[in-house]
């Protein structure tokens, strides 16, 4: 089942980095697609399609005008909508519940950067908290995917690459033009 990323409030400037490490994640870690709304910002969709030139695979950015409507629209279609939030359940109480996700089109999993509006607290499907103590969108995104994919994204092989890593106790090996 596919996942994709929705990170929201993006802010031009403040937010390249922080955005673009949100996108570096998903795409690691085995996402399929980062949306993203706020402001848009070309700079962010070009570095990670940059990213997919050299080591490969097809993960997608689109930048989103209206996300209500799209949160909105994607759960009529069948979508599972999971917001981190240090509101929500913490993660372990929900592990399985989220292994379990069956009958769905996707799942989406939505991060924010300020503030969370609090409508889209009731939009979610489930609210998850990665411990209800406040930190990363990063930090979020990535151990919500390491506990959906159980260790297996650490391994993905993407295909098209340029570039691949001959992982080495010391140094460092790369492949270039496979
Ligand atoms: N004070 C903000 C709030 O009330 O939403 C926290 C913003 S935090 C810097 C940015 C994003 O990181 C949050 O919107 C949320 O998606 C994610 N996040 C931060 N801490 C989290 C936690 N403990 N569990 C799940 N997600 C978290």
């Amino acid at each position: 089942m596919p996942i994709e990323i929705l990170r929201l409030g993006h802010r031009l400037h403040r937010d390249y980095r922080i955005t673009t490490h949100c996108g570096l994640v998903a795409r690691a870690f085995g996402a399929t697609k980062m949306y993203y709304s706020g402001f848009e910002d070309d700079k962010i969709t070009l570095n990670l399609h940059k990213v997919n030139d050299s080591w490969g695979g097809n993960f997608e950015v689109q930048y989103l005008k209206n996300w209500r409507s799209f949160l909105k629209q994607s759960k009529l279609e069948g979508s599972f909508i999971i917001l981190c939030t240090m509101y929500g359940e913490n993660l372990p109480d929900v592990e399985q519940e989220i292994k379990s996700i069956k009958n769905t089109s996707n799942i989406i999993i939505v991060i924010g950067s300020e503030k969370i509006p609090s409508d889209l607290l009731h939009l979610s499907t489930l609210n998850v908290a990665i411990s209800n103590q406040p930190h990363s969108e990063v930090a979020a995104l990535a151990i919500i995917l390491d506990r959906i994919f159980s260790g297996k994204q650490l391994s993905i092989q993407f295909d098209k690459a340029r570039l691949k890593i001959v992982p080495k106790k010391q140094g460092k090996k790369v492949i270039y033009d496979l």
